[in-house]
């Protein structure tokens, strides 16, 4: 079975290894030729909560990657520690369009989603209708608090802002089950299927990853409905997640839903201007990072 297009709707620009530290150019340079090796037509980059050597701004991204017609821009929040974001900015770039979403990482930002300070986040997300992707989970940093990551919190806010659009990074890795009722239960929560390992899944881990989601899928119903493909490269290799889309065994309503018409539909993706005439192949590749 396969799909019409495949969008990857959570990849980062972020260095994870200081050997492998180069400019960002660079490394936008490199996500452009695995999207055009693997197939993917159009990629959702999120930036970090925090700014550093390895971390890029939005203003930098923003330099490089402004209306690129195979990228959409998400901007990370820094909510609890220091410098924390200036949300006149952000809403100013949501305003114009050039942050097409918000991503919030409590636990990693030592704060729970429900906290009531964030009001004033979602208010912004519900004005200019774009969603709100949450971290939700397991934590790469032994200085996160995991129980704040959970996605049962996701329903308290869910619940009080009807009119956000919320989506669960990672399916609340290990929390799959709790992140199912959550999806289940509320039409505004949509999930990514991404960083559920690092780097190459070994063969025993893949096979319990799938058998998980399967069960997941199973208890959700219609999963076709708010699962979306991601991968969270460079932390993880494409290609295994590709090949792990492929073994969740969905009809092929799902599969084109979860590979790219949830996120086109979420993010405002044209996807439909892939088509005119190019009915099974990606978009116009163009051969980097759009001039500033
Ligand atoms: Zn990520």
């Amino acid at each position: 079975m396969s799909y019409q297009y495949l969008i990857d709707a959570h990849v980062h620009l972020n260095n994870y290894h200081e050997s492998t530290r180069r400019p960002t150019a660079e490394h936008a340079l490199d996500l452009f030729a695995k999207m055009d090796e693997i197939g993917i037509a159009h990629a959702v980059v999120i930036t970090s909560y925090k700014i550093d050597l390895d971390r890029p701004s939005v203003e930098e991204l923003l330099g490089l990657l402004t209306n690129h017609p195979r990228i959409t821009l998400v901007e990370g929040l820094r909510w609890r520690g220091e410098p924390r974001s200036d949300l006149f900015s952000v809403e100013e770039r949501i305003r114009d369009g050039e942050v097409k979403g918000i991503k919030l990482y409590p636990g990693y930002d030592q704060y729970p989603i429900n906290d009531p300070s964030l009001e004033t986040v979602f208010r912004i997300a519900a004005k200019y209708a774009v969603p709100v992707l949450i971290h939700t989970g397991d934590t790469y940093s032994k200085t996160a608090k995991v129980r704040m990551a959970h996605p049962l919190l996701v329903d308290d806010i869910a619940v009080d802002y009807p009119d956000v659009q919320f989506v669960m990074c990672h399916l609340g890795n290990p929390w799959f089950q709790d992140a199912a009722e959550v999806l289940y239960k509320n039409d505004n929560v949509f999930a990514d299927i991404s960083g559920l390992t690092l780097g190459e899944f070994t063969y025993e881990f893949e096979r319990y990853v799938a058998m998980r989601l399967k069960d997941m899928i199973t208890y959700m119903g219609n999963p076709g409905k708010q699962l979306m493909y991601g991968s969270d490269w460079p932390l993880v290799r494409m290609k295994p997640y590709v090949k792990l889309l492929n073994e969740l065994n969905f009809d092929q309503e799902q599969l084109e839903n979860v590979a790219w018409r949830t996120a086109a539909r979420l993010f405002r993706i044209d996807a439909a201007a892939w088509a005119n005439g190019r009915p099974a192949s990606p978009p116009p590749a163009p051969p980097g990072p759009a001039p500033a």
